[in-house]
């Protein structure tokens, strides 16, 4: 593995029997700071779990995967060990972004504050989190944003030293749900986790079902399209299947056939489904 700066994205999983075909990306960015993953994909042992009347847990338990298709043993295929990842980052903690933890023992994982209150416990489960599911040894590195704007974000926190990575609020899908923006050299790469599931949804402004909260979601969504707008953006929900091709292909938001070519440092590896 290189240390240079390049953007990875991993297929979690591909349910064949879902009508349409939806993907889980995790990602991973090649840091000099050391990798930094976001989010962890689903786990084979989550599924496991049986009945849940929640109504987020039964959409999501229709997905499948198999242990080979974790995200621990897809990084080590790239060449990356558990022991170089430093640091996860976590949108948010359901069950398809957080149920790869296992396979970070070694590595700081960092989550808001708001979001481990809210999946912890008994009143966690109930809202349809999994925190029983967790690695024992799972303890996050709780972070705040600060009520500072960035761009048309109310709250964010710069999670590298050199600042090129912020954790920005986009609450509405759960109440403390982040993104996370890679900003490389005049490229965000904004990973938006599930503030919506796909670019047109977020385009179009449509809040989607799963949601609680629609007035927070739909003001999330006008915030990231202005943002991305006004800044060259690859924008990467994770269960967009057009994700991958988006960042294989540089393809900025708004500019559908241009295609940035590649930085001599940059590398870029689709890993198979
Ligand atoms: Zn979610």
């Amino acid at each position: 593995m290189q240390n240079r700066g390049g953007v990875f994205e991993f297929a979690i999983f591909a349910d064949r029997n879902w009508t349409d075909w939806l993907p889980t990306y995790a990602w991973a960015i090649e840091h000099r700071e050391g990798v930094i993953v976001v989010d962890t994909g689903q786990g084979a042992h989550l599924l496991e779990t049986g009945k849940s009347y929640h109504p987020y847990a039964r959409w999501e338990v229709a997905f499948r995967i198999d242990p080979d298709e974790e995200i621990g043993p897809q990084l080590r295929a790239l060449g990356i060990g558990p022991r170089d990842v430093k640091r996860v980052i976590l949108t948010h903690l359901h069950m398809d972004h957080d149920g790869g933890l296992a396979h970070f023992p070694n590595s700081e994982i960092l989550v808001a504050a708001g979001e481990i209150r809210t999946a912890s416990g008994w009143a966690g489960r109930i809202r349809g989190y999994l925190p029983q599911r967790w690695p024992s040894w799972f303890d996050p590195a709780p972070f705040e944003l600060a009520a500072e704007p960035f761009g048309p974000f109310a709250r964010n926190r710069k999670l590298t030293d050199a600042g090129d990575i912020v954790a920005v609020a986009t609450p509405g899908h759960t109440a403390d749900h982040v993104s996370i923006l890679v900003q490389d050299e005049d490229i965000t790469f904004f990973l938006a986790g599930d503030a919506s599931y796909n670019e047109s949804l977020m385009l179009a402004g449509k809040v989607d079902g799963v949601s609680p909260d629609e007035r927070t979601s739909s003001s999330t969504l006008n915030a990231i399209k202005s943002f991305a707008l006004a800044h060259p953006t690859i924008y990467l929900p994770t269960h967009d299947p057009q994700s991958a091709i988006r960042l294989a292909d540089r393809r900025i938001l708004g500019t559908p056939t241009r295609v940035v070519s590649q930085e001599p440092g940059n590398k870029l590896r689709s890993v198979a489904r």
